[in-house]
């Protein structure tokens, strides 16, 4: 790919493309064609099945909505479950939540893993955290036979195709509630509204089914599609808009903020009308 323009097809129609500068690393992995690349305008970056996963320039954006919306909605998070984010990025923000006693990591491929510690460092370096569990293995799986066992759960996957179908699932999300505590959270990234309204609504409704407190929230992720990023948060008690003041501590971050924390759920219109709010 060196010297040329990658182009991520997001529709039939539409794309992204970046000028790379050289190509890291490719391999046909057991379940996905993995690609990293130096790229001009993002730095390295992963990508899954032609799929942008991760870059080194805007990551934080995405790792952090994922881990601390959920983590500083529950008043104290101790057991912690990653389905996916082999890239490292959602562990490395959870490990800033001192209550956290132990995260679970499930990711169906070890390539993934390994090639994020090499070419992606700062992202995947909380991995060998000693309250770190990385299991190598199928997150609808492991969700099947986990039964009150955790405080948050996040689904960071990739597309709802190949080895992530599965998560997206209404049985999925019923498996998750079954795998949280009594008073457990989870979120899962739910793609674009421009691309994927038919998705969204789908799993807002399966959610909503679910966990008596379901909301969505945005981001904006400029190299994943229509940069209009959605996130889909299911509660069995806590409400994310009702988090008191004196449960933000401080940490390092370079989006979240406790302000954006409630004002990531206000969405616009076409979006409210998508969550049926
Ligand atoms: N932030 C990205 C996004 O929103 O598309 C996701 C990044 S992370 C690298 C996605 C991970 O999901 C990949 O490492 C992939 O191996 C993993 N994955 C896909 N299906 C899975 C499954 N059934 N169980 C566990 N991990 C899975």
């Amino acid at each position: 790919m060196a010297g040329l323009w990658y182009t991520e097809k997001q529709t039939e129609n539409f794309g992204i493309t970046m000028k790379v500068n050289r190509t890291l690393h490719t391999e046909q992995t057991e379940f996905q064609y993995l690609e990293m690349a130096e790229t001009a305008e993002w730095g390295n970056m992963l990508f899954l099945d032609g799929m942008v996963m991760t870059s080194q320039r805007d990551e934080f954006v995405y790792h952090e909505m994922v881990a601390h919306i959920p983590l500083f909605t529950h008043p104290n998070p101790e057991n912690v479950l990653v389905v996916g984010g082999g890239d490292g990025g959602v562990i490395r923000e959870v490990m800033k939540h001192p209550s956290v006693k132990k995260a679970t990591l499930v990711d169906i491929d070890g390539k993934v893993i390994e090639y994020s510690k090499k070419f992606l460092p700062e992202i995947a370096g909380e991995l060998d955290n000693p309250r770190v569990e990385v299991i190598v293995g199928d997150g609808f799986m492991h969700i099947a036979e986990s039964e009150n066992a955790y405080d948050v759960i996040m689904v960071d996957s990739t597309e709802p195709v190949g080895p992530a179908v599965n998560l997206f699932t209404k049985g999925f999300y019923a498996g998750i509630s079954k795998a949280l505590k009594e008073e457990g959270i989870f979120v899962a990234q739910s793609d674009n509204p421009w691309f994927k309204a038919d998705l969204i609504r789908q799993v807002i409704k399966d959610v909503k089914d679910i966990f008596p407190v379901t909301r969505m929230y945005t981001a904006n992720i400029p190299t994943y599609p229509s940069g209009l990023w959605c996130f889909t948060l299911g509660s069995k008690k806590y409400d994310p808009l009702e988090v008191a003041e004196d449960r933000f501590h401080e940490i390092e971050t370079k989006y979240y903020t406790k302000e954006l924390h409630k004002a990531a759920f206000v969405l616009p219109k076409f979006v409210k009308d998508l969550a049926g709010e």
